[in-house]
């Protein structure tokens, strides 16, 4: 049995790590590379400047004609929880969960732009989602709760890419998803959501939950 990631206790996360040869850590990042919000802007952790687009996906038809566009999610995760414990070893806990949440937003922003149909009624524009979700096996989505006066809903992913099946710790540990979903509704409705994820496979349940409300306006 193999885990990919580490204990998030954070007494046990900095074990050795003061200790660790300069090698181990990322050469190339530093805070530079973040995202410069433009003047006069402010940039909250749900709606970073841009530079990253689908383009950067690159054509998979072409660079893998054998292999497919597929991987395993064990490819998805060696990848995601190795990354995510170099940027806390390197910035910390807070600093790494928020930097997980602009990623997931660019995504979330990205994937509504280029497979959904962002014209759609919120109705047919959710089911959507959920096909698209199940498609690329990223989860299961089930809408549990949509108020459309105050914008607030609360959905669940099974079976969810980033943390079905991890070692329980009573924690959330999904919050790429928490910003990748509100990236897909901020593209969608041109407004800024909160997105928390409240339950989580890693925390003791079986569903990831979301709760997402709107806290303003895009200024798209
Ligand atoms: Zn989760």
């Amino acid at each position: 049995m193999v885990y990919f990631r580490y204990t998030r206790n954070r007494n046990s996360r900095d074990h050795g790590r003061a200790n660790w040869p300069q090698t181990r850590l990322p050469r190339s990042f530093s805070l530079n590379v973040l995202p410069t919000p433009p003047e006069g802007r402010q940039m909250s952790a749900s709606q970073p400047a841009r530079t990253f687009s689908w383009h950067n996906l690159g054509d998979l038809q072409l660079g893998r004609p054998n292999l497919g566009p597929m991987a395993p999610v064990m490819a998805y995760r060696l990848m995601q929880f190795s990354l995510w414990d170099a940027l806390i070893g390197e910035l910390g806990l807070e600093k790494a969960n928020d930097l997980f949440r602009r990623a997931g937003n660019m995504a979330g922003r990205e994937l509504c732009q280029n497979l959904l149909d962002k014209e759609l009624p919120i109705s047919e524009f959710i089911a959507q989602l959920q096909k698209v979700l199940k498609e690329q096996l990223i989860g299961l989505m089930r809408m549990e709760s949509v108020d459309l006066e105050t914008m607030q809903f609360t959905m669940t992913i099974a079976e969810d890419l980033d943390c079905s099946g991890l070692p329980c710790t009573s924690e959330i540990v999904c919050q790429y998803d928490e910003g990748f979903i509100a990236g897909i509704f901020e593209e969608y409705t041109g407004k800024i959501f909160h997105v928390m994820e409240t339950d989580c496979w890693a925390s003791g349940a079986r569903v990831c939950r979301f709760s997402a409300k709107v806290i303003g306006d895009t200024g798209l």
